[in-house]
Order: C-alpha cells, then sequence, then structure tokens
C-alpha cells in the first residue's frame, strides 16, 4: 500500500524573488497538505473575499506568455507553470501555495530551485491511493502555425517540436518518457528563453519587466546568445518547452496517462487542448491507480542522488 498512495511535502519550503513579467518580489511557501486536496494557490497579500486559486484548467485565464490562474472572485496568480511542473515531476500531489504577490517568482528562469528546494524538504507519502486521468481516445486542437494531441498511453510520454528562424534555435525536437525522475534528470534546469526582438515587443507592452538576459532568462539576439554561463543543454529550448508542458497539463488536476505532441504549441494551445479533453465525451476517465499504474507517474520513485548535481546545487 505505502508504495501507491498519494504523496505531499514533508514540511513547508519557501521561495523568494521577483515574477519574470510583473518585477514584483513575492514570497512563496510551498506547505503540506492532505489527501485528495490536490493544487492550491492562495494569496496572502490581499485581506477580503476569496483568495484561493485551486490549481486548475478552468481556472486558467488566456494568455500568450505565461499561465495566470483566476478565480471567481477575480484574485489571479500568474507564471504557475514552472512550480507545477516541478510539483509534478517529483510527484507531489498535494500541496498549498501561499504567495505575497501577483506573481511566481522566476528563480533562474527554471525550475530547478523548485524541485531542489522540494526534494530537500522530503516527500510525504498519505493513506490514500492515487488517482490520475487516463486518455481514452485521442483528441487534437489546432491553430495556423501550432498544434497539440494528446493521444492514449500507459504513462505520460511527450513529444515536442520547436521551430524559429532565429539561428541560435533553429528547428528542436525531443521525445521523452516521463516516468519516476525523467523531468529532474532532463528537463527540470532547462530555462525559459526568448528572442530579443520578443523582448522588446513584451516590454512595451508591459511585461517581461522582471527579465535579466541569462540570469532568469535565455534570450537569443541573431549570432548571440545571453544564457549566463553558456547554455546548459545543446537543445535547451525545446526542453523548456516540455517543462512548461508538463507544468501546463498538471493543470489536469490528476497526473495524466497519455502522450502529448506539442508541435509549436505553447501555454495557451495546451490549455486548449485539456478542455477539448474535458469536453469531448468518452475520452478520457478517471482512474485508482494500482502499483504498476503508480510506479509509471512522474516522479514516482524519485531520491535526491537521482538529481543532478547542478540542480542540487541549484541556489
Ligand atoms: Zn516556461
Amino acid at each position: 500500500m505505502r508504495h501507491y498512495v498519494q504523496n505531499t511535502l514533508k514540511a513547508a519550503v519557501t521561495f523568494e524573488g521577483i515574477g519574470l513579467h510583473s518585477g514584483t518580489s513575492a514570497k512563496m511557501v510551498v506547505l503540506p497538505a492532505a489527501a485528495q486536496h490536490g493544487i492550491s494557490f492562495k494569496r496572502t497579500d490581499i485581506a477580503l473575499g476569496d483568495t484561493v486559486i485551486p490549481a486548475r484548467w478552468d481556472m486558467v485565464e488566456r494568455t500568450a506568455l505565461c499561465t495566470r490562474l483566476v478565480n471567481a472572485a477575480g484574485v489571479s496568480v500568474s507564471t504557475v507553470e514552472h512550480i507545477m511542473a516541478a510539483l509534478a515531476g517529483c510527484g507531489v500531489h498535494n500541496a498549498r501555495v501561499e504567495i505575497d504577490g501577483p506573481e511566481v517568482p522566476i528563480m533562474d528562469g527554471s525550475s530547478a530551485q523548485f524541485v531542489r528546494g522540494i526534494m530537500a524538504t522530503g516527500i510525504q507519502r498519505l493513506g490514500a491511493p492515487v488517482r490520475a486521468w487516463e486518455v481514452l481516445k485521442p483528441v487534437l486542437v489546432e491553430t495556423r502555425e501550432a498544434r497539440a494531441m494528446l493521444l492514449p498511453c500507459d504513462r505520460l510520454k511527450m513529444t515536442f517540436n520547436i521551430d524559429f528562424a532565429e539561428q541560435g534555435i533553429g528547428n528542436q525536437s525531443r521525445e521523452l518518457d516521463l516516468r519516476n525522475g525523467a523531468f529532474a534528470r532532463e528537463l527540470c534546469d532547462s530555462r525559459t528563453f526568448c528572442r530579443r526582438v520578443d523582448v522588446e515587443a513584451m516590454q512595451s507592452n508591459g511585461l517581461a519587466l522582471g527579465g535579466v538576459p541569462g540570469e532568469n532568462a535565455v534570450v537569443f539576439d541573431g549570432p548571440v546568445v545571453h544564457a549566463g554561463p553558456g547554455l546548459r543543454h545543446s537543445d535547451e529550448p525545446v526542453r523548456h518547452k516540455m517543462l512548461d508542458a508538463l507544468g501546463d497539463l498538471a493543470l489536469a488536476g490528476l497526473p495524466l496517462f497519455g502522450h502529448y505532441i506539442g508541435d509549436k504549441a505553447g501555454h495557451s494551445l495546451t490549455n486548449t487542448l485539456l478542455r477539448a479533453l474535458f469536453a469531448e465525451p468518452g475520452a478520457v476517465r478517471e482512474v485508482t491507480c494500482d502499483p504498476i499504474r503508480t510506479a509509471r507517474l512522474p516522479g514516482q520513485g524519485l531520491v535526491w542522488s537521482e538529481i543532478p548535481e547542478q540542480v542540487r546545487k541549484a541556489a
């Protein structure tokens, strides 16, 4: 029984820093939660009204550049995708996230510090079996330039393709089976990226105000790459897109068994895909996981010694 139960954190863990888009500093505390709670956010800087925002696909406000959750009272939290990916990738099913500002700290632009903090704090098993979504038939959504798809699969698998004219990015593809520690090993330290031309456009729209090239975002500027000491992986951009997709898929509310295929997809399209999945009759069902199914989940069995050294050292 103890090997296929839901998880939370052993204790609270705190992260502090500025938000990528707002430039506003915030303190975020990730706290243990009971079985069946799922992941929720709470704005502690707002005194009145309903300040709890469940981390769920139907709370997502359509935005192109980050994932923003808004509750019925209009209380919001932005850029949740990297902490959601870290929780999903470490196999944390239940947590309460308290934050005293409008946006999750961007940290170094990746999920590395979140993974380090979660794993250093430790995983607590709870007395209830894991529930998950099982994709039963293919669901596809597309725009003129991009598409996202979910196919039935006995684990969470991801295939991603990006294609940028920018010479430092180009065409990148990767496929990954997200069982166990794959997220911590392969994806979690890959950083947010953009092109120099996008930075200027974003900042004139009041976005990316907290962005520091090379420090919390990789910026591609023709032949010049602002990446701090250098890229962490030769295909860091596509790995980051997969990190984002895991965070956005975690908004399904439970782990997902399915094969996600993203072709130039982004936050908005992945959310549209979840909406299509839950709207399509017979496309998905909730299952209670037996030990064999649980053993295939992201984060299951992940141990500290398996975490890459550069992530363990992420300050
Ligand atoms: Zn991201």
